[in-house]
């Protein structure tokens, strides 16, 4: 019987996806474990691990479906470690008669499986993945030549074609589209963020055959209690614990940032999602429905629906649109390496190393620390964008590169000159401090401007837009601060700029 050859890869964990639903031994799926997937960039460990631990869950799955698997592990002897060379051994092996994959999500890979197939003697297809809303140039269509993408234009959009939190007229629920008013407060300490019900895996000899294979890693792997959702039923689990207990306060507290509670009420579902054991619309319409049951606030719902329904797509669109080459746009033209405690956390900047800390710890950080701390300190210090964008992309469970790149290069850095961001997200100690308790107890003083003590963010804040003038002076968006720079005196602006100089030039020791 001739057989065709199915390939998995590591984000296509997606157990519902149609290639599954009849079973037949003409068809043979295989996932690989190797080299060229764990060493593109250096990867948190816990990013490995959970990788291959929801692939050998998901060919267990199957298998026990009846499906046949082919599945090479990293230390398998057979495994060659790149994927045309696993592909060629599989492809002869089972004298395949046809190859089939799914869209990757990632340029890289895309590239990669396009060119091997078209060199392929037998007949090769690719198959939709099955999760997003919205195709590949879905967001280009959307916004035709526009040299700005505004999110919430295409946020509107998909809210009415798919019906989402809509009245039976096509008006938004509430009359509002957004409630981001409501959502941008501090978190005074109650309510306490609910328990962490993730799930508690013993991956300690996964562990043990990643490094003997050599893999490199940093971070913590957290091997022995390893706590991410790796299969859907689990992930399924993780949205209903966090629709009942996290989601009513998402909304009010999406945004604030504490040193005593990492994950506050946010869903830790990216990695599932992304990975496709978890598909977005099962997510939308649990959480829609929850508000319809009245358990949780339009705000809340709302906000978190944007998120998945608005951002997830939109950045996606923005990816695939702008590649190959938008992976190295450096607007600002920034070069600054990155300092030792992106890989250690020791820094005496408190906001900083809580937010690095943590991503170490658990692979993991919320957006606003990702955005407003990590990201607004790497552009005011200017960081080389290229750089940050493979920590990001390492560090982070969640972090595939469709999502990682327009977030980090896009929103983060404003590398892309505005496309994405109608500003550069920065600030001074001040919006940290209204945010988070981070600026108590730190190093350094959030309120001075120049001096040893005085918090780096401040001087090198006033530095950044004083340097980018002629790039930035005309945004409206920046009126405000401009006017401010004007009516400062030019000693103080020199005093700012030495001390910004200075600390630009002791990035290791802050
Ligand atoms: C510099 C930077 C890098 C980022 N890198 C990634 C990344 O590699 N992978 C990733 O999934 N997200 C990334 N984000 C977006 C966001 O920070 C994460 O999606 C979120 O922190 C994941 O945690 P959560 O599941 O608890 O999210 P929640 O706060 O609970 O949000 C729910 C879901 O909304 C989606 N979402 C929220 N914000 C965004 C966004 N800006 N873009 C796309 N989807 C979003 C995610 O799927 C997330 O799971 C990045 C943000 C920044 C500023
Ligand atoms: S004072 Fe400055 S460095 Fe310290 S926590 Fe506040 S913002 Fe961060």
């Amino acid at each position: 019987m001739a057989t065709t050859l199915k390939l998995i890869l590591g984000d296509q964990l997606n157990c519902q996806h149609s290639w599954y639903a009849e079973r037949s031994d003409a068809v043979v799926f295989v996932l690989i474990e190797m080299r060229q997937e764990t060493d593109y960039v250096l990867h948190h460990a816990q990013k490995i691990i959970a990788i291959f631990a929801g692939m050998r869950a998901l060919a267990q799955q199957l298998q026990a479906a009846g499906h046949r698997v082919h599945y090479l592990r990293i230390d398998d002897p057979d495994n060659r470690q790149s994927l045309p060379a696993n592909l060629d051994f599989l492809l002869a092996h089972y004298q395949a008669a046809a190859f089939h994959w799914q869209a990757p999500d990632e340029w890289r890979l895309d590239q990669q499986l396009q060119n091997y197939a078209a060199a392929l003697a037998i007949p090769s297809q690719m198959d939709d993945t099955e999760h997003f809303y919205t195709g590949r140039d879905d967001a280009a269509r959307h916004f035709g030549g526009k040299t700005r993408w505004l999110m919430e234009s295409f946020y509107r959009q998909m809210r009415s074609r798919h019906g989402v939190l809509m009245t039976a007229s096509g008006k938004p629920l509430g009359e509002q589209w957004n409630f981001d008013q409501d959502n941008r407060e501090s978190w005074p300490g109650l309510p306490w963020e609910p328990s962490d019900q993730r799930p508690c895996h013993d991956h300690s000899a996964l562990w043990q055959t990643i490094q003997a294979a050599g893999i490199a890693s940093f971070g913590a792997p957290n091997a022995a209690e390893f706590r991410w959702p790796l299969n859907r039923s689990e992930a399924l689990e993780q949205l209903e614990h966090f629709i009942a207990s996290a989601l009513p306060h998402f909304g009010q507290f999406q945004d604030a940032m504490s040193s005593k509670a990492w994950r506050l009420f946010h869903s830790l579902l990216s990695f599932s999602m992304n990975c496709k054991m978890l598909d977005p619309q099962t997510v939308v319409s649990r959480v829609e429905a929850a508000y319809h049951a009245g358990s949780v606030p339009l705000a809340s719902a709302e906000g978190f629906i944007r998120q998945i329904l608005g951002w997830r797509e939109y950045v996606r669109g923005v990816y695939w649109h702008r590649m190959p080459g938008y992976e190295q746009l450096n607007t600002f033209g920034h070069s600054a390496p990155l300092p030792h405690w992106f890989w250690s956390g020791e820094t005496r900047m408190r906001c900083v190393a809580a937010a690095v800390g943590q991503s170490l710890e658990h692979a993991h950080s919320h957006h606003i620390n990702r955005l407003m701390v990590i990201g607004n300190f790497s552009l005011l210090a200017g960081l080389a964008p290229s750089a940050l964008h493979n920590w990001y992309l390492g560090v982070y469970i969640d972090a595939f590169e469709w999502v990682e790149l327009p977030n980090t290069l896009g929103m983060s850095q404003f590398a892309d000159g505005g496309l994405l961001a109608t500003k550069p997200y920065v600030s001074s100690a001040a919006y940290i401090d209204r945010m988070s308790d981070y600026c108590k107890g730190c190093h350094y003083q959030k309120k001075l401007r120049v001096g040893e003590r005085a918090c780096p963010f401040n001087a090198l804040y006033w530095d950044f837009f004083a340097r980018n003038r002629e790039t930035l002076g005309n945004n409206h968006r920046l009126g405000m601060v401009y006017q401010q720079l004007k009516k400062m005196d030019s000693a103080a602006l020199t005093a700012l700029q030495d001390q910004a100089a200075q600390t630009r030039a002791t990035l290791e020791s802050l």
